[in-house]
């Protein structure tokens, strides 16, 4: 239902909650947040995004990094509970990832998946696409990124997603069809959300990502391309609006 992320040089996690906050006239059921502190370490409960934060209050002084992803979660597979929340691991558990929309055909590929071995923890839609991510990344030997825009031919359903993973603390992969996605370009940092209510009070240039894009952002550098693999020149707009 909603998203936000973040990389940069500021501290993620208070931006990421403000964030999650500004998104819950959308109506949610839960929230979480992942961050690449020392390992890669997702929060999720059932519940309203204060009560995530009142839990985390505790461990603030663990929550320190400069990246990470948050969301609020709109059940359409899975009951609403502390499992199905988001983030989502991928079964190594060296990425996650936060999902809007559904996944038509998810049956079909988490039994594609549980025959060659991967194992689920949630009843979500959304656990299949990043293990199909992994599955691919691990195949292919490729690129996360690239791996995204793989999965993205065998995926029928709407979608907004952001990946982060271990293997870079400077990464967010992110793409779309179908859910809005709006990138917020910042002095040395960037923001994602799904829609620009989160961003505004930290910058006011935008991009908004089209249909069957993938962004990569990697050491402070920010790329897209389409689903056939074709670079996109980031059309970045200045918005006028106060909040
Ligand atoms: N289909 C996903 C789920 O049920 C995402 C729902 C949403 O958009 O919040 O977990």
């Amino acid at each position: 239902c909603g998203i936000v992320a973040y990389v940069g040089e500021k501290e993620a996690y208070p931006i990421i909650i403000s964030g999650l906050q500004k998104l819950e006239y959308r109506g949610y059921d839960s929230a979480g947040i992942a961050l690449l502190n020392g390992g890669l370490n997702i929060y999720k409960k059932k519940g309203k995004v204060k009560e995530l934060a009142e839990l985390l209050e505790k461990e603030k002084e663990y929550l320190h990094s400069n990246i990470g992803i948050g969301h609020t979660r709109w059940a359409t597979h899975g009951e609403p509970n502390d499992t199905n929340a988001h983030p989502h691991y991928s079964a190594n558990k060296n990425m996650a990832i936060i999902h809007n929309g559904i996944i038509e055909n998810y049956a079909a590929l988490k039994q594609d998946l549980m025959s060659k071995g991967y194992k689920f923890r949630s009843d979500t839609d959304s656990e299949v696409f990043i293990n199909l991510i992994e599955h691919i990344k691990n195949h292919e030997q490729c690129s996360l990124d690239e791996a995204v825009r793989l999965a993205m031919t065998q995926v029928v359903g709407a979608y907004a997603i952001v990946i982060i993973s271990k293997e870079d603390s400077t990464q967010l992969v992110a793409a779309r069809k179908g859910s809005p996605l709006v990138v917020g370009v910042g002095e040395g940092e960037y923001f994602l959300a799904s829609d620009a209510t989160p961003i505004v009070e930290h910058t006011k240039k935008v991009i908004y990502l089209n249909d069957q894009e993938i962004v990569v952002i990697r050491n402070g550098k920010l790329q897209i391309r389409t689903i056939e693999d074709l670079p996109i020149t980031p059309y970045i707009q200045t918005l006028d609006l106060e909040l």
